[in-house]
């Protein structure tokens, strides 16, 4: 115990309210940021609501991480509870909007490109020499080393996605979860819901999606990993498509680091969307 508590002691506590940006933290901030983690496993990302206990943890950490660009409505409560010298870094500040097509209305789940997570390891590398100077070389050789593997994940990403011709590259998902990442590898998004997974799609967006549907020819209809697909299954069904999972929010307790995560994505749409 003693050993644990020195070991501990003069690392800078990361607290984080995704799995994405503890595994960011912990990348960049190698040995020198103790990171905890505040999203349940198996939580819901629209759903999530900070208890008592995840307030009480984030007070003790000097950094709270969030994706911001709206995920985390109750981002302003949380500010007011914390104390003066608990910041908190909402690292989708960083990142360009990117709408769902044809609306003025942003798409938050910015994760899904790695280039954008790159940009955000940046700022979170920022944040931490604020936090200790003294670790600079540290944060900075983590954050050379995230870039890294963000730039190898894009390789393997459009050398995995060469194969589809335009006319494939629809990207329908359950909800509006892939724009930036469309907009990265150059596919179109069609989403079924809206933003968050529980939202419903009313009787004329699903009839409008069937049609849209019919007139291009997506193979291929994508839900959350952590959904259930009927609503997804049943209009595939109606258009002669298949179904796949992607994970949408980021969180999966199967792909629990970014490159799995991404890998996972890859494949499935690699596998949907690729002629046979
Ligand atoms: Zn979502």
């Amino acid at each position: 115990m003693a050993l644990l508590a020195l070991g501990a002691q003069g690392s800078l506590k990361v607290a984080s309210l995704h799995p994405l940006l503890s595994d960011m933290a912990r990348s960049v901030g190698g040995t020198a940021v103790e990171v905890v983690d505040l999203f349940p496993k198996n939580g819901e990302l629209h759903a999530f609501e900070p208890t008592a206990a995840d307030i009480a943890a984030a007070a003790g950490a000097q950094l709270v991480l969030a994706c911001g660009k709206g995920v985390e409505p109750y981002l302003e409560d949380l500010r007011d509870s914390l104390p003066a010298r608990t910041q908190v870094l909402e690292l989708g500040q960083n990142i360009p909007d990117v709408y769902l097509p044809g609306t003025r209305i942003a798409d938050p789940h910015w994760w899904n490109s790695p280039s954008a997570m790159k940009r955000a390891s940046r700022a979170l590398r920022a944040a931490l020499e604020a936090c200790d100077p003294g670790q600079k070389a540290t944060f900075s050789k983590g954050q050379r080393a995230y870039a890294a593997q963000m730039d190898t994940l894009v390789r393997e990403a459009r050398l995995a996605f060469a194969g589809i011709p335009q006319e494939r590259r629809i990207l329908v998902c359950s909800h509006a979860a892939m724009n930036h990442f469309c907009k990265e590898f150059g596919f179109t998004a069609v989403a079924v819901h809206g933003i968050a997974q529980e939202s419903e799609g009313d009787t004329a967006s699903l009839a409008r999606i069937l049609t849209q549907l019919r007139s291009q020819s997506a193979p291929c209809l994508f839900y959350g990993a952590n959904e259930t697909p009927k609503i997804l299954q049943t209009i595939a069904s109606q258009v002669n498509a298949t179904t796949r999972p992607l994970v949408l929010d980021g969180i999966y307790p199967a792909t629990p680091t970014y490159a799995e995560l991404f890998r996972f994505n890859i494949k499935n749409i690699k596998d949907g969307l690729s002629p046979r």
